[in-house]
């Protein structure tokens, strides 16, 4: 039988949860000081797509974002994008424009989704509804908020893009 595996990018600033949501989605753990991964390149979760197994991976980096030191492999063959930012983060929020460029020059238009994580810290904000609302319309993307921490919406995301790359 043919097996459908899906490679997700997960780009956006340090600290935004992007080491976070991929240890919840695959290992369904959450740690507060998770240390970056060193040697680690992806993991993966399988899931169900209208009756056919679908494996998700999940590509993280080991902090190079922060450096803006991305490599061309870590892109290469990618078939979805997840861009997040933090509740928390106005800069995270301000480079959601940067990431989404620069996905679309190293995989071309590839089904992406705008994440706003952190959103138990809603009261903290530094971003209106209006304006995520307004960004994720901008650059044609669904918008999903999740809380990595309190396990809220994460699935949903890749649920969405698995969906998204079987009906091509
Ligand atoms: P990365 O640099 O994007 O990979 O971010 P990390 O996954 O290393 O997370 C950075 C920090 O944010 C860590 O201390 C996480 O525990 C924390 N974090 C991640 N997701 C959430 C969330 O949904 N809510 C809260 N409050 N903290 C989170
Ligand atoms: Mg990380």
């Amino acid at each position: 039988e043919l097996e459908i595996a899906i490679k997700v990018v997960i780009v956006g600033n340090g600290g935004v949860g992007k080491s976070s949501m991929i240890q919840r989605y695959c290992k369904g753990i959450y740690t507060k000081d998770y240390k970056k991964t060193i040697g680690v390149d992806f993991l993966e979760r399988m899931i169900d797509i209208d009756g056919e197994d679908v494996r998700i991976m999940l590509w993280d980096t080991a902090g190079q974002e922060e450096f803006d030191a991305i490599t061309k492999a870590y892109y290469r063959g990618a078939q979805a994008c997840v861009i997040t930012f933090s509740t928390t983060d106005r800069n995270s929020f301000e480079a959601v424009k940067d990431w989404k460029k620069k996905v679309e020059n190293e995989c071309g238009e590839i089904p992406t989704v705008l994440v706003q994580n952190k959103i138990d810290l809603i009261e903290q904000s530094i971003v209106t509804f209006e304006e995520t609302e307004l960004l994720a319309k901008n650059l044609g993307v669904r918008l999903f908020q999740t809380s990595v921490k309190e396990d809220l919406n994460v699935s949903n995301v890749f649920r969405f893009l698995a969906t998204k790359c079987h009906e091509i």
